[in-house]
């Protein structure tokens, strides 16, 4: 029996890998920090604004996302012509290659870095090309300018980077923009931007302003809490955004999730506040797990990193008895979520019992 023919480009390609979920012994806590999410729950106001859009989901949303753009637009300071809005910041990454990479074209990015890369380049039939990270687990800016082609349509540079937490500074990100083709879009993917603290890492909306090849991405998961009601956005400017709303699933973000990101938007005093307790809770365990003997980069993000080569599964078991589950990359390490208190306190019993027995 004959199949239907499929894209000789799917051959191969990695399906995305959700973290696990929580694994709970009998009558024990279990928590989930293996997906970077947010542990609070909704911030004042959302919850209500869900429910009331909730009220009319016979019909469309609205197609544009327009309230949310406009409220985008007056927040960041552009024009709503330059906000493009999508299912999470994923769904509009992947718009991005779809917009700039076709077959045989090149995509660079760090690697290890958002395993969605290497996904979306490849469905769009570009190439990857990943370069590794450098000693200190950061994005090597110089290798990846060295690496641009005729062939290069897009760069990611995810700031923080996911899994490593490390972040690029300012100088070394505009030495690399000064050397990458101003018809190469750049795009700084800053998933977790609310958690940066170190003055030196800019933000990628004041680059954009600055350089027309720049594009910024942006999410309502992590900091906001909006995981599972997929809205991020792009800011960029045309033709950037004009090819982004074209390559759009129409319809694709919901109202539920656009009246929720417009409410989470206008809750920003407790999102700061919350954002806070993440960050003092990030430096507790980042210390904690340094005086354990371990090696922490420094985390620009809501998770740490540990580089456990061959121990990694083992280390990810551990917690996982101890009622914790991490996110394991096999053979390289570790990415860990910071929580609440009382889920970052087991992770830190776990590693210290491991460490001890090693
Ligand atoms: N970029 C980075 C660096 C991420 O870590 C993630 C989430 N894991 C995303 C983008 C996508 O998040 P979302 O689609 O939920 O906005």
């Amino acid at each position: 029996m004959t199949t239907p023919k499929l894209r000789a480009e799917l051959d191969g390609i990695p399906t995305y890998k959700p973290g696990r979920p929580p694994v709970a012994e009998e009558g024990a806590p279990a928590f989930k920090l293996s997906s970077n999410e947010n542990p609070y729950p909704p911030l004042p106001g959302v919850l209500e604004a869900a429910t009331a859009a909730a009220h009319s989901f016979n019909r469309y949303p609205d197609l544009a996302c327009s309230v949310l753009t406009e409220e985008l637009a007056n927040r960041f300071g552009v024009p709503a012509e330059h906000i493009a809005t999508g299912t999470g910041s994923v769904g509009v990454a992947q718009q991005l290659v779809q917009s700039t990479a076709g077959a045989g074209d090149e995509v660079i990015y760090a690697w290890r870095s958002f395993e969605a890369y290497p996904i979306i380049t490849r469905i769009s039939g570009a190439v990857p090309v990943q370069v590794p990270l450098d000693a200190e687990e950061r994005h090597d800016l110089e290798a990846m300018a060295d690496a641009v082609t005729e062939r290069t349509r897009l760069i990611f540079v995810c700031n923080p980077n996911n899994p490593t937490g490390t972040a690029v500074r300012r100088a070394a990100l505009e030495r690399f923009l000064d050397r990458v083709p101003s018809d190469v879009l750049v795009v700084l993917d800053e998933a977790y931007r609310e958690f940066i603290t170190d003055p030196e890492v800019p933000d990628g909306i004041g680059l954009y302003r600055e350089r027309p090849n720049v594009c910024v991405l942006r999410t309502f998961s992590k900091a906001y809490g909006l995981a599972g009601l997929r809205v991020g956005f792009a800011i960029g400017r045309e033709p950037v955004a004009a090819a982004l709303r074209k390559t759009a699933v129409p319809f694709g973000v919901s109202q539920l999730a656009q009246d929720a990101a417009v409410a989470s938007l206008r809750a920003e005093p407790a999102l700061l506040e919350r954002v806070a307790g993440l960050v003092a809770e990030r430096r507790r365990v980042a210390e904690a797990l340094a005086g354990q003997g371990w090696t922490v980069p420094d985390t620009q993000a809501n998770f740490v990193w540990l580089r456990l080569g061959e121990r990694t599964t083992d280390f990810a078991a551990a917690c996982e008895r101890a009622g914790v589950t991490v996110r394991p990359f096999p053979g390289e390490g570790v990415r860990i979520t910071v929580a609440e208190t009382e889920a970052n306190d087991l992770l830190l019993r776990s590693a210290e019992r491991f460490r001890k027995e090693l």
